[in-house]
């Protein structure tokens, strides 16, 4: 039986070329091949004629299959993957001057059952392997360079599609490792983000083994009761607890975490939403994202006016925390964030 090759970080690649009495320094070639010139094809190159058999009878190179692309007139583009299983997830290319960001997806569906999310209401179906989570990135690499030019970039990667990344936690982390191997796509550590509902099984393995990638939380709101309301396991994993781990987690110089909070009309986007929320974060290392909510078929939320957005922004500078308002990108074909959803 084959394995992927793209399921494999670094470390484990060298062992299984060791463990097969093979150079281990045909870990670094096959790397270079596969992610950072970005080659498909099995590497030909440079290679002994035993490992070149070892790969051939032993490795796979298969990876999602792009279903659909839908592009935006702002230039956003969504993908809809097609697994080999017949299942599909979404991934979507943000961009911000000539470059993008990825919106990974890392599980088909998500159970943790959000009130205002589109994913959410699927239930979760299964984990997606660290290939599939790898290859949505390969593959929208190669999609930009064939349909946008070959000097288009993915400088960030945002763990923010389908799923909690933090429920999947060995898959995402293994392609934390991958994007980050200096001898692959070498992505810098500052520019992977994962964000999480505050899953604390996961949160409870981050500060040994996530790699100095940053975190963002879905707050969504200060007050438990809403909380519980927006984000189900908030019953299970109280926000304090969440919010204590993440204290702790020790920050480097370019790391920061990211408080992201959904503003929904009439729910939690008044005053005291806003004054609440400033001082449960002041004096934090903290940014915040305000994410006005993207409505979706059957959802009964609302998304704030553009001025009660702003108020609520206003409000938070007060309590000197930096306050970004996400710019909801790709509406016109669904594919903001939060937007997912593989049953169509
Ligand atoms: N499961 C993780 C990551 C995926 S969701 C998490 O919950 O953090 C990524 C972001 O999109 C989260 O901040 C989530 O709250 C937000 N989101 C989900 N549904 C949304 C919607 N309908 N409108 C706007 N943002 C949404
Ligand atoms: Fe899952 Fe995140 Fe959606 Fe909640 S918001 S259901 S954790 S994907």
């Amino acid at each position: 039986m084959k394995q992927s090759f793209y399921n494999l970080n670094f470390n484990e690649l060298e062992n299984l070329l060791v463990e097969n009495e093979l150079n281990s320094t045909a870990a670094s070639l096959l790397y270079n091949w596969h992610y950072k010139k970005k080659n498909f094809s099995p590497c030909t190159h440079n290679i002994s004629k035993k490992t070149l058999n070892f790969i051939e009878d032993r490795l796979d190179f298969k990876l999602p299959e792009i279903d659909t692309v839908h592009e935006s007139s702002d230039s956003t583009v969504k993908f809809l993957f097609k697994l080999e299983d017949g299942s599909k997830v979404e991934t979507v290319l943000i961009p911000f001057n000539n470059k993008y960001s990825i919106c990974l997806s890392s599980q088909v569906g998500c159970a943790m059952k959000c009130s205002f999310c589109f994913t959410g209401t699927q239930g979760l179906k299964r984990n997606l392997s660290t290939s599939e989570i790898v290859g949505q990135f390969l593959q929208s690499w190669k999609w930009l360079a064939d349909n946008r030019g070959e000097d288009k970039r993915i400088l960030n990667i945002v763990f923010m599609g389908q799923g909690e990344p933090l429920h999947n936690f060995d898959a995402v982390k293994s392609a934390c490792n991958i994007f980050l191997s200096k001898n692959g796509t070498s992505v810098g550590n500052q520019k992977i983000t994962i964000s999480t509902s505050g899953y604390l099984p996961g949160l409870k393995r981050w500060k040994e083994e996530i790699p100095g990638v940053n975190l963002a939380l879905s707050l969504h709101s200060p007050f438990a009761e809403k909380r519980n309301e927006l984000i189900p396991i908030n019953k299970k994993f109280k926000l304090e607890e969440v919010l204590s781990y993440i204290d702790d987690i020790p920050l480097s110089k370019k790391q920061f975490i990211t408080y992201e909070y959904l503003l929904i009309k009439d729910f939690n986007d008044s005053e005291v939403d806003a004054r609440k929320t400033g001082e449960l974060l002041k004096g934090k290392e903290a940014y915040i994202n305000l994410i006005p909510f993207n409505p979706f078929p059957g959802t009964e939320y609302q998304r704030p006016t553009d001025s009660v957005v702003n108020n609520f922004k206003d409000i938070l500078s007060e309590y000197k925390i930096p306050t970004l308002i996400r710019m909801t990108k790709g509406d016109d074909v669904l594919a903001a964030c939060g937007q997912l959803n593989s049953k169509d």
